[in-house]
């Protein structure tokens, strides 16, 4: 039988499935730590192959193998420029090194985008042939399908979703540099934006036991009516509704698709998105029917998106 494999590597776990070529449900799994528990100085690429390895048909017939990774990936040299979660990956030639290893075909895709391509092709996404998807977590990441394809630029770092510069001197993101979207609507930028005005408040007014609560914490305070708690999250959806409206102005999608922790919080963030989203669209024509909807993958988007991607791709 052909079978084509999908990877999902993590910071903290890798996951590979086997999927028969032409059945949506994979026939193996497995999950193991990206940072073996028993040998920490094994490197990440061979956690990757030893993961594969353990799932691979005992017919050998295997039609291709996609990978997605986080960070930024030159996808048509399957490199992987820099994982900042992953230690030592920058400029790994990862496709090269499993298609050599496999002797197989080899795709390596961001894992935001492989995520949209899933919801896209099986997902909340199903039919529509312009739509944005954005997975708002601990970062904030997505990938854009434009007229029936996926946008990938010319070497394939487009769609840094997340890195849109809304304030040239605004609050510092994850990546290093300054005001960029993701430093407001993330859950890193919620709990920065919380941990700064807890700054001289005494514990006795603070419903937290920690001077840097979680999202859900948050989330939680603000539901019971903390008002820093409720400010960061009407913060976060005003500047979520700025940022998809930047994007609407550019693709004019018909859907668009929220994933990620922090879009599980609800109207504490989707409220104050849908009036700024209103505010800053250049003609209501952009949201008459735009249809807004939740992922529906959860963790499995990017097995899924892999999946689907090769078997879009094989010859
Ligand atoms: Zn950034």
């Amino acid at each position: 039988m052909d079978h084509i494999i999908a990877v999902d590597i993590g910071g903290t776990n890798i996951r590979a499935a086997l999927f028969p070529r032409d059945s949506d449900t994979h026939s193996a799994i497995n999950k193991i730590p990206t940072v073996s528990p028993q040998d920490p100085a094994i490197s990440a690429v061979d956690r990757v192959i030893e993961c594969i390895s353990s799932i691979w048909p005992k017919d050998g017939n295997v039609l291709g193998i996609c990978a997605a990774a986080p960070g930024s990936i030159a996808v048509k040299e399957g490199l992987v420029l820099l994982a900042p979660n992953i230690e030592g990956w920058e400029n790994i030639p990862l496709g090269q090194i499993l298609s050599e290893k496999f002797g197989v075909k080899t795709l390596i895709n961001n894992d935001a985008r492989l995520a949209a391509y899933g919801e896209w092709k099986k997902g909340a996404g199903i039919g529509y042939e312009n739509l944005l998807y954005f997975t708002v977590s601990t970062g904030l990441g997505g990938g854009i399908i434009a007229n029936g394809d996926v946008i990938q630029g010319d070497i394939g770092i487009a769609t840094e979703v997340g890195h849109i510069v809304l304030h040239d001197k605004g609050n510092r993101c994850g990546c290093g540099l300054d005001g960029h979207w993701e430093a407001f609507s993330s859950g890193t930028g919620i709990e920065n934006y919380v941990r700064n005005r807890l700054v001289g408040m005494s514990a006795a007014d603070s419903p937290f036991d920690s001077e840097t609560p979680t999202t859900p914490q948050i989330a939680a305070a603000a539901s019971d009516g903390f008002p820093i708690a409720i400010e960061a999250f009407e913060r976060a959806g005003y500047y979520l509704g700025i940022g998809v409206s930047n994007y609407l102005h550019i693709f004019n999608p018909s859907c668009v698709i929220f994933g990620g922790g922090v879009s599980q919080v609800g109207e504490l963030i989707f409220t104050p998105f849908q009036e700024s989203l209103k505010k800053h669209v250049l003609n209501l024509r952009y949201i008459e029917n735009l249809a807004i909807k939740m992922a529906e993958l959860g963790d499995n988007a990017g097995l899924v998106g892999s999946a689907e991607y090769i078997r879009d791709r094989l010859d």
